[in-house]
């Protein structure tokens, strides 16, 4: 991936950072988006540069269409292309449906859902100019089977699967492939009250995944063997949903 720009949400920490220090180890300079924790943005960017490629960290909140605009500009000014974007900021807002208040369900839907539509509308263009673009959104197994307590999640992860089978079909004449990666239990800042109880129970293989497991299949979906796979959802979830 010499010479190839990949633009990585939420990339300071868990999933994106793995994302984005896999792209750079593969040789890919790496944009980093954050909202807020700038220390391990600048952790991460630093990481990033010891593989010898460009890195820079943006902040910018990618629910906000307008900063998301600015800030897709800023990175192409930068680094001069952009070829490769995972959609991978997300949170999480657990509540019944019956109690969930409107808010949670506007800010996780926003960030995930409109932050990744946010992200594909201010870069398409610049994607689309890359001769091996490719648009990674990382959705949920929440979003192909639901889950208690996340009613706002797994609408936004499932919405997010319905856009990468749009955005496929959309692109992919102009030579741009779009997938999804839709994981279980990965050990991150997100999962760090998930009991040893609860993962024993429900995941087959037994443990959680790791970020670099999750960073390894994007880095695939982004390489040139990945060049005939587009529309595609890709469960990476120890077995949970077999
Ligand atoms: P995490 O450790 O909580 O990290 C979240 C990342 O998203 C951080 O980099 C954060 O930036 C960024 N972010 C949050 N809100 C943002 C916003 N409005 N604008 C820009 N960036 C924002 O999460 P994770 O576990 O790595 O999850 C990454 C993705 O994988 C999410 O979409 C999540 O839904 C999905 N996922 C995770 C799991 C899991 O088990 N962990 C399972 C399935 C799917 P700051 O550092 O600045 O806060």
């Amino acid at each position: 991936m010499a010479g190839r720009t990949a633009v990585i949400t939420g990339g300071s920490r868990g999933i994106g950072r793995a994302a984005a220090l896999s792209m750079a180890e593969a040789g890919a300079g790496v944009a980093i988006i954050y909202s807020g924790n700038e220390t391990a943005a600048e952790d991460t960017r630093r990481a990033a540069e010891n593989f010898s490629v460009p890195a820079k960290a943006y902040k910018c909140d990618v629910s906000d269409f307008n900063a998301v605009k600015e800030t897709c500009d800023k990175i192409v000014e930068d680094f001069g292309r952009a070829d490769i974007l995972v959609n991978n900021a997300g949170i999480i807002r657990d509540g019944l449906v019956l109690r969930m208040p409107e808010e949670d369900f506007d800010a996780v839907v926003g960030v995930s859902l409109k932050g990744a539509f946010n992200m594909i509308r201010h870069l398409s263009r610049t994607l689309i100019k890359s001769p091996c673009g490719r648009i990674i959104n990382v959705s949920s197994v929440s979003g192909l089977v639901g889950n208690p307590g996340q009613a706002n999640y797994s609408a936004a992860k499932a919405g997010m699967i319905g856009m990468t089978k749009t955005v496929a079909r959309e692109l992919a004449g102009r030579g741009v492939t779009c997938n999804a990666i839709a994981p279980g239990f990965i050990k991150t800042d997100m999962t760090s009250d998930v009991s040893g109880e609860l993962i024993d129970k429900v995941v087959p293989l037994k443990r959680m995944g790791a970020a670099e497991e999750v960073a390894a299949l994007a880095v695939f979906l982004a390489s040139d063997s990945a060049a005939y796979i587009t529309g595609e959802v890709i469960r990476i979830d120890g077995g949970m949903c077999i």
